[in-house]
């Protein structure tokens, strides 16, 4: 077998080994049934057990309430940005939004075809290198729900606090969910496409206020309400089974490694030491401001393209692969998830340090 590599993609990325190492065990035989995880109905008993302790698993790791459904859910985060407006905005109110990158432009977009939409506040104009604090901007008094992405997963910005408006929130988590903990009580969803820091691509988890299952208006299709999906427990339809199961394994493996709070000292360390590096060096220069800069992707270039494509090259030569930027911004980005290790990010830093003297 090939020695693993330090894996630093953006998502689909890195899972815990342990996790991988069970579900290569339970594709052939799960659990003495004679058949693999994937080949098992998803109505039968067995797989009715692993949705259940996944969502049991999730529910005590963030401290979900009873009165908020989780929902394991297929169309990626994508879906999640025409399905959140969709269902939640009365005819006479709209969304308020915070747009700050990619995610947030494309979720916009989206509710735009459907609802009135206010951007509150836009970094855009620095190339997105940053979050608003509560004073930089106003949102509407008719705005049904104040939207914001907590992770920019492209431009490598993040809220290290949460918006404070007095307004329902609404945030795509997808490639911070499970970093750090969270008070759910000031949101009406929340949703994360698995793939960043849950497991692979396939399952989108949703979790929604049980009172706002009642918002959606009688023309939307049974399948695009949350509702539906709530009260089938996620098997209105054939569910992503494998990709659930998988999660329900990284969750395990957060539970084994002291939860969330662990989670973040964790992630606190790794990206402490990479933008330690960054702060020092005049070689290379950090993308996002200081006060938002991300704990998940770290984004970052160097003097010239040719260099970076260099950077990129020698790199993965040393078994540090998945550092190519965004195309969208270019540079180096390095995602250092939940299951990203301490010692990945240290040779990072090594290498770094070298290829600064070699051509700095
Ligand atoms: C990757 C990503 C998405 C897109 O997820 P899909 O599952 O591919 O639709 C949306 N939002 C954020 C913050 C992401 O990082």
């Amino acid at each position: 077998m090939t020695e693993r590599v330090y894996n630093f993609n953006p998502g689909p990325s890195t899972l815990p080994y342990t996790a991988l190492e069970e579900a290569s065990q339970d594709i052939l035989n799960y659990k003495g049934l004679g058949m693999g995880i994937m080949e098992v109905s998803h109505r039968s008993k067995e797989f009715m057990a692993v949705v259940e302790e996944a969502e049991a698993d999730l529910r005590e790791l963030l401290s979900i309430p009873q009165d908020y459904a989780v929902l394991f859910l297929q169309g990626g985060a994508s879906m999640q940005f025409a399905m959140a407006p969709m269902n939640l905005i009365m005819p006479d109110k709209k969304g308020a939004y915070l747009n700050t990158g990619t995610w947030s432009k494309k979720a916009i977009k989206e509710a735009e075809i459907v609802a009135r939409v206010q951007v509150a506040y836009s970094s855009e104009g620095s190339g997105f290198d940053h979050v608003p604090d509560d004073n930089d901007y106003e949102v509407d008094d008719d705005a049904e729900y104040l939207y914001f992405v907590s992770n920019n997963t492209i431009y490598g910005t993040q809220f290290h606090s949460f918006p404070d408006k007095d307004k329902m929130l609404i945030s795509d988590m997808s490639s911070d969910i499970l970093s750090r903990p969270i008070d759910i009580r000031r949101f009406g969803l929340i949703f994360a496409g698995a793939q960043k820091n849950m497991g692979p691509a396939g399952v989108t988890i949703v979790i929604i206020r049980k009172d706002l299952l009642d918002n959606a208006p009688p023309t939307l299709p049974t399948f695009f309400r949350y509702k539906t999906h709530a009260e089938k427990g996620s098997m209105f339809n054939t569910p992503p089974c494998f990709a659930i199961y998988c999660v329900g394994r990284v969750l395990k493996w957060i539970r084994q490694n002291g939860g969330v709070e662990a989670m973040e000292r964790r992630n606190r360390e790794k990206a402490g030491i990479l933008y330690n590096i960054l702060y020092k060096s005049g070689f290379y220069r950090p993308h996002a401001r200081q006060s938002s800069r991300s704990f998940m992707n770290v984004t970052f270039n160097l003097p010239t393209s040719e260099l970076e494509a260099m950077f990129i090259a020698e790199a993965a030569q040393n078994g540090l692969v998945g550092l190519k930027g965004h195309r969208s911004i270019g540079g180096i980005r390095a995602s250092i998830y939940n299951a990203f290790p301490v010692e990945g990010v240290k040779r990072l830093v090594e290498f770094m340090a070298e290829f600064e003297k070699k051509y700095g």
